[in-house]
């Protein structure tokens, strides 16, 4: 379970402040697109995304899109962005992360992992030893894989609801 808990659960991505990140020490962050920056399949972000990204960038945050996308759906996003990306990422694997370790110049202790999916974003964070956040997905999906896997990430989802009161009293 250890290996599937996030570090830190949040409604969506744009909740994230650079403070949160800053004060662990972390100063580089890796984003997933589908369901975490954007709708699947839709090239334009989710409401709020790209004000947020400006200010994570002016708080001195590298940013870099880790997407196990093909490259024709990440590259436009990326572009339109202005962020640097790696595609086809095989989360939950840690290869891309260790990938974007390098691209943006930050050791593991200062790269955390932002994604809607414990199974790929949560998992692949752990493996690689860098800080995962993980997001509510933006929409719901239909198909039944994803069905089940949510209902999977839901009790992973309480599970950290539970251990952070804990750690609150
Ligand atoms: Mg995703």
């Amino acid at each position: 379970m250890g290996l599937l808990l996030p570090r830190l659960f949040l409604e969506n991505i744009t909740f994230l402040t650079p403070e949160m990140l800053q004060r662990r020490g972390i100063s580089a962050l890796a984003l997933d697109v589908d369901n975490t920056l954007a709708r699947p399949k839709i090239k334009t972000p989710f409401p709020g995304v790209c004000d947020w990204l400006v200010g994570m960038k002016a708080a001195g945050i590298k940013l870099v899109i880790v997407s196990n996308a093909l490259p024709k759906r990440v590259r436009p996003l990326a572009e339109d962005l202005g962020l640097p990306f790696i595609s086809l990422a095989c989360k939950p694997f840690p290869i891309a992360l260790f990938r974007a370790e390098k691209k943006l110049g930050a050791g593991r202790k200062q790269l955390a992992l932002a994604g809607d999916q414990v199974f790929t974003d949560t998992l692949a964070a752990k493996l690689a030893g860098v800080f995962s956040v993980l997001v509510r997905p933006g929409v719901p999906e239909k198909h039944w894989i994803y069905r089940l896997k949510r209902q999977l990430e839901s009790r992973i989802i309480k599970r950290y609801v539970v251990n952070q009161k804990k750690n609150r009293f």
